[in-house]
């Protein structure tokens, strides 16, 4: 798998690795789905490749084993994975709890002559017992040891944490980024520009809706009725009953990368009149709202839409 992108980010890593440094403590910081694990993947490979070479040589038994590691987490495979690697993830998507921590951090305390790496996932998903007992380990860091915090947010985390770690923060990734992700992923090329126009700098909307290009599509017919009224002032009453008629039956997920989608179209649209650019960020928190209150769909975007053109 190759690490496309985040070039400062990587040459600061390697900077780092390059001190052979007995522990690390890294931070790496950024919007969600930019690949920060898959680097934190490959910086584990890096400390503990037989030859220390950058983010490895990919060829020794250590990095062989990473390598299985990153294909199993990436690419659903079995394979044996490195056995002083722990990746940590919130629970049910929530929390990390002390008894990860605890377990995560026995695993680093043990001793091993290869070193041992700990990646947690949503740091700031941990709650604050979690948080004081990785504190503790991070105050004394074990022998030849590296611990990465991923996290979209540094201020979620303890102050105390942060001041203990080496900050790498990571920039969106460019449409050039994306393009080459997709193209790698295998997605076709047609499909690859419409991700571009709604990724907004990540990977999290165009992976999902890839899957569905439905969900593309009423985001786009929605952004193309508001855009009429924008530039020409025509209301099309017809247009949003029926595309409101076809929302109506979709999940609150759907729902919600529809308005993400619509969002994402009107950042990248220019010269919008700054007074209908309120109102539509007020009318975007009304229909989230109504939405999880469980208004009826079709009720809730005619009403988006008339509140908007009227
Ligand atoms: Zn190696």
């Amino acid at each position: 798998m190759k690490l496309i992108g985040h070039e400062h980010a990587k040459d600061l890593i390697l900077g780092f690795l390059e001190k052979n440094y007995d522990s690390y403590s890294f931070i790496f910081e950024g919007k969600n789905c930019i690949g920060k694990k898959l680097i934190s993947l490959y910086t584990a490979r890096g400390f503990l490749c037989d030859k220390k070479t950058g983010f490895g040589c990919g060829e020794c038994n250590s990095c062989r084993l990473v390598n299985n590691t990153i294909e199993n987490i990436y690419e659903n495979q079995d394979k044996n994975p490195h056995p002083n690697i722990k990746v940590i993830l919130p629970q049910d998507n929530k929390t990390i709890k002390i008894d990860q921590i605890r377990e995560a951090i026995k695993f680093l305390r043990l001793t091993s002559e290869k070193g041992k790496v700990l990646i947690i996932d949503e740091a700031e998903k941990m709650n604050v017992e979690a948080s004081n007992a990785l504190l503790k380990t991070l105050e004394e860091p074990p022998q030849n040891s590296m611990l990465i915090l991923i996290t979209s947010n540094h201020n979620k985390l303890l102050p105390t944490i942060v001041s203990r770690c080496k900050k790498i923060r990571f920039k969106p990734l460019t449409d050039e980024d994306i393009r080459q992700i997709l193209d790698l992923k295998g997605f076709p090329h047609t499909k690859i520009e419409k991700a571009v126009k709604i990724s907004d700098g990540s990977l999290c909307l165009p992976i999902g809706i890839m899957e569905n290009e439905k969900i593309y599509n009423y985001s786009k017919d929605l952004f193309n009725l508001l855009v009429l009224y924008i530039e020409k002032k025509e209301i099309h009453s017809e247009g949003i009953i029926s595309l409101s008629q076809l929302i109506d039956n979709l999940d609150n997920e759907s729902i919600f990368n529809i308005i993400s989608i619509l969002e994402t179209f009107f950042l990248k649209k220019r010269n919008i009149d700054p007074i209908f650019y309120e109102n539509l960020l007020k009318e975007l928190d009304k229909l989230k709202t109504s939405i999880l209150k469980g208004v009826k769909k079709k009720l809730a975007f005619e009403g988006f839409y008339f509140n908007l053109v009227r």
